[in-house]
């Protein structure tokens, strides 16, 4: 891996990507799960984030990952067992509440959905985003390949994506470019504004999506799973379950040394010039700026002023579940435009280990 990595350089009328968190339920998982050595009884409720980028010269929109359902019945019966048993789920406000909360009308506004995977937090309710073409990585056919409920033992759902001709399952011909370390990346837009990379480790068929964020060097990294916990980020290993004999009875990771081989390429990201790079780890000096960051003259209305205001008294000691905790009250108020303000304004809040890894890049 070289030293240095480099993103492409903005063009002189370059496009990007405007991007807005979206609240998609909440969901409580064991850790040891995921992290390998955590603790049996860690837990932690992470949201189930999901994203809206909005094109900056088209205005063409589209979601990233659709969150939790509300209607957790329609969930195949394994997933219910696993809802009910293993990893209990709240959502007092899904992705097409959250659109609609912003002024977006999920039916009318939104061309595109793009599933980072098929699990189901990621895959909300498509049913909801009945005009939509959704776009997955073709490694997703297997799963669909005997769903549920025609083969009742299935995780996969035949409705999870729409079997009606909208659902495009992208070929490895799509994937044309490189950017980054990333050896196969999809150029969506042709100008260099979103990129879909091919992520495979964690499901048959993940992608993440690398996006411009400003005409002068901003980029955001939405990971959607390729990590479930920042110390995963920072060294921590991929857990795998292994009976007496040796033999996986559990892994989260469909291929653990796929998973670990992308996981490097986007902490590579991380190598990027340091004044430029907001990490996972919210170090003190970040939520320092944060909180000594003066003025909300940006804001448009008074009720962002009053999330940025809370934000403000939150955030105070450089610990992830502080930052859990306010932005689970931010989402909970269903800002849609005052996360898109917090997340391009303040790295820190950027810096969300399950979800999204960000980086931001001054050229001058
Ligand atoms: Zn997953």
């Amino acid at each position: 891996m070289t030293s240095h990595i480099t993103l492409p350089s903005p063009s002189n009328d370059q496009t990007y990507m405007t991007v807005s968190a979206l609240e998609g339920g909440h969901i409580d998982i064991p850790v040891g799960r995921f992290l390998e050595g955590a603790p049996k009884s860690e837990r932690n409720i992470v949201p189930a984030m999901a994203f809206l980028l909005t094109h900056s010269k088209t205005g063409t929109k589209l979601v990233f990952d659709l969150g939790l359902r509300k209607n957790i019945e329609t969930f195949p019966t394994v997933i219910q067992k696993n809802i009910r048993d293993i990893m209990p789920v709240r959502v007092d406000q899904d992705v097409s509440d959250s659109l609609i909360k912003g002024g977006v009308n999920p039916i009318s506004d939104i061309p595109y959905v793009i599933l980072s995977h098929l699990h189901f937090d990621h895959i909300g309710d498509a049913s909801l985003f009945p005009n939509s073409t959704f776009i997955i990585g073709g490694g997703s056919r297997k799963l669909l390949k005997d769903p549920y409920p025609q083969n009742p033992n299935s995780g996969f759902h035949i409705d999870c994506v729409p079997n009606d001709g909208r659902t495009r399952f992208l070929d490895d011909s799509d994937f044309s470019t490189t950017i980054g370390d990333f050896p196969r990346a999809y150029d969506f837009f042709n100008d260099g504004s979103l990129y879909i990379i091919d992520a495979h480790g964690h499901l048959d068929g993940h992608i993440n999506v690398l996006a411009r964020t400003s005409p002068t060097g901003g980029w955001i990294y939405l990971g959607g799973d390729t990590c479930h916990d920042l110390r995963q980020f920072e060294g921590g290993g991929f857990a795998c379950e292994r009976n007496e004999k040796g033999e996986v009875i559990y892994c989260a990771y469909s291929d653990i040394h796929a998973a670990g081989v992308h996981l490097d390429r986007v902490k590579g990201l991380r190598k990027m010039k340091e004044d430029s790079i907001s990490t996972l780890s919210g170090n003190g000096k970040a939520l320092k700026k944060l909180e000594a960051d003066p003025e909300n003259s940006h804001l448009e209305t008074p009720a962002m002023m009053n999330a940025i205001y809370y934000e403000k008294v939150r955030i105070s000691s450089p610990d992830l579940e502080e930052i859990n905790i306010a932005l689970r009250r931010l989402f909970s108020l269903g800002f849609l435009k005052c996360a898109q303000y917090l997340f391009r304004r303040y790295p820190i809040l950027k810096s969300y280990s399950k979800y999204l890894v960000v980086i931001e890049r001054k050229h001058n």
